[in-house]
């Protein structure tokens, strides 16, 4: 597990599995958790991390989206209340590839919402918004004491995941998150990132949309399948792990779904 202290009550927490983010935010003797790993053992190392080295209680658990690469500390910490958006259950129940261990993390949320809520922590205000866009229900978090917004997956490794969505929600999602202008993005995997995040999502879905359209002008469906992940990449983005995978995703939902040559 590495760890990422921004000022002095702002701790990031990246699992070993699928890089998760897990947030933890102190007021006192209290400590508020923002999302909650993907990986069994890098829950039970937060829970250690609370008890036996911050030694505060948690009181406070805010999820971002309900997949469970952000979950698996949920069940750790039962009856502490969980805050989500309103529309959880869309996300909870329309994730694929997930195994039966892992629908077993799924703990209902005490508190939901709609649009926005905001939380008085200690030295921090936590404005919570309504931002779909990798999923349905996402939320994103803008703290700005800390100059610092936690935003969900919306952007993954340099590139976006459409296989939930559209590309007009994610390129919305990302705007909404860029026009808070915040220094630092925590997004749900692989630590804290600075704005060019989220600039690199927007190249990608940008040059996607046009590799795709000419693709599919030139030689259809097929020609689609053969894009690569680098000819869709900002300039001054190398590939990572994480883009190869949903990138090649990104090509079967586009080729399923019709995205950028048909309706959209
Ligand atoms: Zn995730």
């Amino acid at each position: 597990m590495k760890i990422t202290k921004i000022g002095s009550v702002i701790y990031v927490l990246t699992g070993e599995e699928m890089n998760s983010n897990a947030t933890l935010i102190t007021c006192e003797d209290r400590v508020m958790l923002v999302d909650g790993f993907a990986g069994s053992h890098d829950a039970a190392e937060l829970q250690n991390f609370i008890q036996l080295e911050l030694k505060k209680e948690l009181k406070l658990i805010v999820c971002t989206h309900y997949f469970s690469d952000h979950m698996a500390a949920f069940p750790l910490f039962r009856p502490v209340p969980i805050i989500a958006h309103q529309y959880y259950e869309h996300t909870f129940t329309t994730e694929a590839y997930r195994n039966q261990e892992k629908k077993t993390r799924f703990v209902t949320p005490a508190i939901t919402f709609s649009d926005e809520m905001t939380i008085h922590w200690g030295s921090n205000t936590l404005n919570l918004f309504y931002n779909p866009g990798h999923t349905l229900s996402t939320i994103a978090i803008d703290i700005p004491e800390a100059d610092t917004i936690i935003m969900g997956d919306h952007s993954v490794g340099n590139i976006v995941y459409l296989y939930y969505s559209t590309p007009l929600m994610i390129k919305r999602a990302l705007e909404n998150i860029k026009s808070r202008n915040r220094s630092r993005i925590i997004a749900g995997h692989d630590g804290v990132s600075g704005i060019e995040k989220i600039e690199n999502s927007l190249i990608y879905l940008d040059k996607l949309e046009r590799s795709v359209k000419e693709a599919y002008s030139i030689g259809g469906i097929n020609r689609i399948k053969e894009i690569k992940v680098e000819q869709c990449l900002a300039n001054t983005a190398k590939v990572v792990d994480f883009d190869e995978i949903f990138h090649s995703k990104n090509l079967k939902a586009i080729i399923d779904r019709g995205l950028f040559f048909e309706s959209l």
